[in-house]
């Protein structure tokens, strides 16, 4: 879901997820039980003590992922501006491939034809492409994901055949009062060659500067633009791979999932990835862990993150 740090105003829109700035991001709702039956050791209480964590709703998941990122916006041709972020999240996404971070999710399956478990070996990163057109912000997901289909229209993007693209677009739009860092979401292009195919898509504020998106990494040497994005990177790729479209697939009783269940939560300074980059990562939701009592504390203090530390 939409990520962001401060506000835990949690808006619930239509998309598939994003991600709010840090404190209570995904918690301020209360839960809304549907069609449930009580349990009967529960009759005294009035209420059932549900476990945190995520069921399956029938949807598909993402086996493998295949990426590349969108620069959107006339600043990205500014040196100035782009500093380390291009080169940075290319190495991003590049060493998320076959990292204990990505693992994190290869616990989820799905049952959609023949059934299919999340996997973090075999993602492709195909690197990025910039276009300085004047960009949107994330209010509208349309507009994100007609960015998506120009790219697409233009060849610069050919989308994953089997619906496993996924796309980040990456603003140059500041946040302002948004209440949310990123999304994700996903949706259907058109080819140029013909038909039509499921893509996965995100979209990223401009972070630099905003407090309310910072991860504060003091380890790195990242710069803060930087690493605020790949922080929340994280937080949308993990949840598009283990909930990546309607119907939904992986989230729990308050619509959260593995990434906003454990938004805002570091356990370490930093993350190592697979070709040695580091990073300041929030942890994600593994209802594995929980159930072991193997996990990191979340924010409401259930120890269900891992981060692949
Ligand atoms: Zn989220």
């Amino acid at each position: 879901m939409k990520t962001l740090r401060t506000s835990g105003v949690l808006a619930v829109i239509a998309l598939v997820g994003a991600l709010a700035p840090a404190t209570s991001a995904g918690a301020s709702s209360a839960p809304v039980a549907r069609g449930q039956v009580r349990a009967k050791e529960a009759h005294q209480s009035g209420r059932v003590k549900r476990s945190p964590n995520m069921t399956y709703h029938g949807g598909k998941i993402m086996p493998t992922a295949v990426d590349k990122a969108i620069f959107w916006g006339p600043s990205w041709a500014n040196t100035t501006f782009v500093g380390d972020k291009v080169s940075g999240l290319d190495s991003w996404y590049a060493g998320h491939n076959g990292s204990n971070y990505a693992a994190t999710v290869d616990e989820y399956t799905d049952t959609v034809n023949g059934g299919h478990r999340v996997g973090s070996s075999g993602l492709v990163h195909q690197g990025h492409v910039i276009d300085t057109s004047t960009a949107a912000g994330g209010n509208n997901a349309s507009a994100i994901l007609a960015e998506v289909q120009k790219q697409v229209t233009a060849g610069s993007i050919v989308p994953d055949p089997k619906g496993n693209g996924y796309y980040p677009v990456y603003s140059d739009v500041p946040r302002g009062h948004a209440g949310y860092c990123a999304w994700h979401s996903a949706g259907t292009v058109s080819l140029p060659s013909g038909g039509t195919v499921t893509v996965q898509f995100g979209f990223f504020f401009n972070l630099d500067g905003d407090a309310g998106c910072d991860p504060q990494d003091a380890q790195t040497g990242h710069s803060e633009g930087l690493a605020a994005l790949a922080n929340v990177t994280a937080h949308e790729i993990e949840e598009a791979r283990s909930d990546p479209a309607s119907p939904g697939a992986w989230y729990d009783s308050s619509h959260s999932e593995n990434g906003d269940k454990c938004a805002w939560t570091f356990n370490v300074p930093s993350v190592r990835f697979s070709n040695g980059t580091t990073w300041k990562l929030q942890g994600e939701w593994s209802n594995a862990a929980y159930t072991a009592g193997t996990g990191y504390p979340n924010a409401s203090g259930q120890k269900g993150c891992l981060d692949g530390h």
